[in-house]
């Protein structure tokens, strides 16, 4: 059986932090805030992924009251997820993923971005799909005071 799932995330850009999507370290005047890494694209990935399962979300398996996520790569949520998929016989047919950030440009850091979430859910980064989009300076995206993301998940679950 097919299942599909979404996510969603938003985290606050920040003086001071790292700037971290897809696994990518991308140089810009900011970066994001949050209690791991705050890789905003893992994080809606990861939900997309938990969603198709019908399992708990990010927020629920991975709290950010807890010290073991503090600064966490979001790799791990990843990797934990695709386990979770993988213990209920389940395989990760694809990711289709947007970014949506005034800047900086990201179509250069894409294929980095799709090869780490891929190696991460043990799949093809075929199966992966990564756009960046601006918001055209509007709302809370083109003011430059947060990234966001969205993502949907497939998954061949047995019935
Ligand atoms: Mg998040």
């Amino acid at each position: 059986m097919i299942r599909v799932g979404i996510g969603y995330d938003v985290h606050r850009l920040a003086q001071g932090r790292k700037l971290i999507l897809g696994g990518v370290e991308i140089p810009h005047a900011a970066g994001l805030e949050g209690h791991s890494d705050a890789d905003v694209l893992m994080h809606a990935v990861c939900d997309a992924v938990l969603g198709a399962l019908g399992e708990p979300d990010i927020g629920q398996l991975f709290p950010n009251t807890d010290p073991r996520w503090k600064n966490a790569p979001s790799r791990v949520f990843l990797e934990e997820a695709a386990r979770r998929a993988a213990a209920r016989g389940g395989r990760i047919v694809n990711i289709d993923a947007t970014v949506l950030a005034e800047a900086p440009r990201l179509a250069p850091h894409i294929a980095a971005m799709r090869a780490n979430v891929a190696t991460a859910l043990g799949i093809r980064s075929d199966c992966v799909g990564i756009k960046a989009t601006t918001n055209e300076r509007l709302g809370f995206v083109g003011r430059q005071e947060g990234i966001a993301a969205i993502a949907v998940a497939s998954v061949d679950l047995p019935e």
